[in-house]
């Protein structure tokens, strides 16, 4: 496998606007998503994005524990985001980060505005996030993976949440930024929207960007989100149109037995 040295570059982007990784300014990194892939979760799915590999899992809506947490109006939606210790280079330390905490909440804060919470008062839904690699831009990833994880758990949705992380590295605006990229870049912009009428429910920003270059990486989020979206749909349709598929295949069985008999 080749890997980039990070001290051996001179530039992130070359003069005929190719970044480092062979990308163009506006590429995403090639995404494979695949659902219901844990027997034992209500809901799973696991994201390559790049050189991300992202699993979410997702149990319930299911009786709450501690129930003294539970509340009367709605489900809890708890958020675990982790990274495992073989994530990065360097071993990560198996104990629950600040930076892992305070993902979990964005997430959380993320993800909840698409669950139909009110259906299920007294529950919990329960998110886990595992980074089982991580290459820049997990935290939109998890949550794409794991809003992917809560529809194929059957869960509610008013949409889908999906992510994309825009931001500026060497005055150019850069759509889906690698580790490097964003380590060495001016400024990175984490998003999550709501796709069908485009809601914002995660903006964060790490750096600077002008009001314009604001606007135009806002854009560029919103047309990458898009694009991730429908991967999104096509691995939900997958599923289920094989699980279509295995059901009639019985049926038809079912029903040459039944005029077999006769
Ligand atoms: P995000 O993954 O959402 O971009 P950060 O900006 O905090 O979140 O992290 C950027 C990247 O830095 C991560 O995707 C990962 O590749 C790397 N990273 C994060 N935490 C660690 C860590 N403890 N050790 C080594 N690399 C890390």
């Amino acid at each position: 496998m080749t890997r980039i040295n990070q001290n051996s570059y001179e530039r992130l982007i070359d003069e005929n606007e190719i970044r480092i990784d062979g990308r163009k300014l506006d590429e995403l990194r090639p995404i494979n998503i695949e659902v219901g892939i844990l027997t034992n979760a209500y809901g799973s799915a696991l994201l390559h994005h790049g050189k991300n590999k992202i699993l979410a899992a997702v149990f319930g809506p299911r009786e709450l524990h501690p129930r003294h947490l539970a509340l009367p109006d709605r489900a809890l939606v708890r958020c675990e985001y982790r990274m495992t210790t073989f994530s990065v280079e360097e071993r990560k330390s198996p104990a629950p980060s600040r930076r892992e905490i305070e993902l979990s909440k964005v997430i959380r804060e993320s993800l909840e505005p698409a669950i139909f919470t009110h259906l299920y008062p007294r529950t919990s839904v329960d998110v886990f996030i595992e980074v089982l690699q991580a290459d820049g831009g997990t935290r939109c990833d998890g949550i794409t993976a794991a809003s992917t994880a809560l529809a194929d758990a059957g869960v509610p949705l008013r949409d889908l949440v999906v992510a994309c992380a825009v931001g500026k590295v060497e005055g150019h605006i850069l759509l889906d930024l690698d580790d490097i990229e964003d380590k060495k870049g001016e400024a990175d912009m984490p998003i999550a929207i709501l796709p069908r009428n485009k809601e914002v429910t995660l903006l964060q920003m790490d750096g600077q960007l002008s009001r314009e270059e604001f606007q135009r990486a806002l854009d560029l989020a919103i047309k990458g989100c898009e694009q991730i979206h429908e991967m999104q749909k096509e691995a939900l349709r997958k599923k289920y149109s094989e699980i279509q598929e295995e059901v009639l295949e019985e049926l038809n069985e079912f029903s040459e037995k039944e005029e077999n008999q006769d």
